[in-house]
């Protein structure tokens, strides 16, 4: 077997614990405890959680997704944030490094643009989780994911010496969104939708601009109509969060970027392309 993949399982586990970091991070956003002091306790019966009831993803299969003292059942946001992280750490990393030898190869450049994406995935899973549950974005990610912008952008620069068309995709959809956050007085768009948008839009190259932007529009209504046939019953009218949906749209679109960028691992793409133009 490729050693490679000893690395991606490497990663794949790396990726559980970081899950399980940002569930920490996420639970103490909303109750506003300092994320670096106290142990870990159940949310329920406060016994303090052991060691190996904090093993990412398997101490939820063992305890059959309840609390070992007072069998509160355990929100499946855990181990559900805990897998996706894993995910999508492990499906980058198989689009970046093409084999092991380009690890001893890559310019340093490359390993930050790497640590970017990294970081940038665990931002966008707060904002995803965090939006889905209060529509609220936090202004700590919002800058976050904007800084990481801004170096992703001058590393372009740095590499090409031309500058990215990826501004003009941030200003665009930034600018586009703003507009329809005036007209429709706030209803539906939030001002966190348009900083998201100024964020994201600079990983996004101009080319790409419509399928993004137009994408997280077309994955919205999707997600709306679903969310509005699951409560049809209740008189309640159900505010649905943006955010998931941009950010659902930039990690398609981020990956096809990326699948573009590596030709020789992916074959299916070509593939695809190929009878999709016969
Ligand atoms: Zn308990």
């Amino acid at each position: 077997m490729d050693a490679i993949y000893y690395i991606l399982g490497i990663i794949f586990i790396l990726g559980l614990g970081i899950g399980s970091f940002l569930n920490v991070v996420l639970f103490r956003m909303t109750t506003e405890k300092k994320f670096w002091n106290g142990r870990s306790e159940c949310m329920s019966c406060h016994h303090t959680l052991e060691w190996y009831e904090l093993i990412p993803l398997f101490s939820y299969i063992i305890q059959r997704g309840r609390c070992r003292e007072c069998e509160v059942k355990l929100s499946l946001q855990y181990p559900l944030v805990e897998l996706l992280t894993a995910i999508l750490f492990t499906g980058f990393a198989y689009l970046y490094i093409p084999d092991l030898i380009s690890l001893y190869t890559f310019t340093p450049i490359q390993y930050i643009r790497g640590l970017i994406i990294y970081i940038l995935i665990t931002q966008l899973i707060i904002v995803f989780v965090y939006d889905l549950q209060y529509q609220l974005i936090s202004v700590i990610q919002l800058r976050a994911i904007q800084i990481l912008g801004l170096i992703y952008f001058c590393l372009e620069y740095y590499q090409t010496r031309i500058m990215p068309d990826s501004l003009i995709t941030a200003l665009l959809s930034a600018g586009i969104v703003l507009f329809l956050y005036i007209i429709t007085k706030k209803q539906g768009i939030g001002w966190g939708d348009v900083e998201l948008f100024a964020g994201l839009g600079l990983f996004i190259p101009l080319m790409w601009f419509v399928p993004f932007f137009f994408g997280s529009f077309l994955i919205g209504m999707i997600w709306g109509i679903i969310v509005m046939l699951m409560n049809r019953n209740s008189s309640l009218k159900q505010k649905i969060a943006f955010g998931p949906s941009i950010i659902l749209s930039f990690v398609i679109i981020y990956t096809l970027i990326q699948v573009q960028l590596v030709p020789s691992t992916n074959i299916w793409y070509y593939w695809i392309i190929y009878n999709i133009s016969k």
